[in-house]
């Protein structure tokens, strides 16, 4: 196999675009195809202030790296979770990378924030840690991203994790979702606009150009992913793709080109109203936001169970701290 461009010996094949690169093409291809999608939907404009969300996985540090690359500046924000060994290398691995590529890190604990790891939330709540976990890491990235003057937030999201998000929401037919669903979500007043540049790559793809670039991220996958039904419907989607390359791609560019507008124009739904959380401050569409309703009661319930002391009471700031490029 030889490369498309320059017809050297190919080291990745791209079976669902005909086409195969050498090392140099391909992370070429890879920074030109990044930079076509943030232009299509007019992601970023020149007076933007971008945080990227970096967990420490491949994709997340794949889209920080390309972003620079690009010329955009993006604050790097890192979720510590507590989850164990997993949560320790995540920071570990994302820190090291922000020092070697000279960017800026501001990290946030969930445990020093809020009191608990988000394997405690999950006990007190009695709700699945992932549920809390994703609550818990879009309120931040918004939090934080209103707080320090950012008012785009860049995430990493492939085409694998958006496929496999269309998949579960048509087969539950979740219509808000489904209409929600996209590359973008637009800016509004106290909602930061959230951009996915990275979503029309596979998993490989993505996991193709770390290894060329020389990126080294955190291969472990979280402990608490295992059972995840967004495991199965990738798993569904990569036999599809096995035997009809291409399947991922049309299936999600072709709801969103042909599908989703025409739910957008026969929905009656007006836009909901946003308006201040009451104990927070954050924008929400109630009076007291899901974040906030759910730390409440799982303080109420951790100090039944004595896992925080009788006179503890949910502070909803969320402590930083500032990881600049110049203190590694
Ligand atoms: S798998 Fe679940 S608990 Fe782990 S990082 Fe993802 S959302 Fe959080
Ligand atoms: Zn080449
Ligand atoms: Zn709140």
């Amino acid at each position: 196999m030889k490369c498309s461009v320059c017809g050297a010996p190919a080291q990745v094949e791209v079976r669902r675009r005909n086409r195969a690169f050498c090392v140099e093409h391909y992370r070429e291809w890879f920074v030109r195809e990044t930079r076509r999608n943030v232009k299509r939907h007019r992601m970023i404009r020149p007076q933007d202030r971008l945080l990227a969300a970096v967990s420490g996985g491949k994709d997340s540090l794949v889209l920080w790296s390309v972003l620079s690359q690009l010329g955009y500046e993006a604050v790097g924000l890192h979720i510590q979770l507590g989850i164990g060994d997993y949560s320790r290398r995540a920071l570990e691995t994302t820190r090291a990378f922000a020092a070697a590529h000279g960017l800026d890190l501001i990290v946030v604990d969930v445990r020093e924030s809020f009191g608990l790891t988000i394997p405690e939330l999950a006990r007190a709540t009695g709700r699945a840690a992932c549920s809390g976990c994703g609550l818990s890491k879009r309120y931040l990235m918004n939090r934080v991203a209103e707080d320090e003057g950012f008012n785009v937030v860049a995430t990493g999201h492939n085409l694998d994790d958006e496929a496999a998000t269309l998949l579960g929401n048509v087969s539950h037919w979740q219509l808000d979702a489904l209409m929600r669903q996209g590359p973008m979500l637009a800016e509004r007043p106290g909602l930061a606009r959230r951009i996915k540049p990275l979503y029309t790559f596979t998993e490989r793809e993505v996991a193709a150009y770390a290894f060329l670039a020389g990126i080294s991220y955190q291969h472990e996958e979280c402990p608490h992913a295992e059972g995840a039904k967004s495991l199965l419907y990738k798993e569904l989607l990569n036999r599809l793709e096995t035997r009809m390359p291409g399947t991922k791609q049309v299936f999600l560019e072709q709801y969103l080109k042909k599908v989703q507008p025409a739910l957008r124009d026969h929905s009656v739904e007006a836009e909901v109203e946003l308006r201040r959380c009451e104990r927070c401050g954050s924008v929400t569409t109630g009076a007291v936001c899901a974040h906030c309703k759910l730390w409440d009661r799982a303080y109420a319930r951790a100090k039944k169970r004595h896992l925080l002391p009788p006179d503890a009471g949910f502070d909803p700031r969320p402590k930083l701290h500032f990881l600049t490029r110049s203190e590694p």
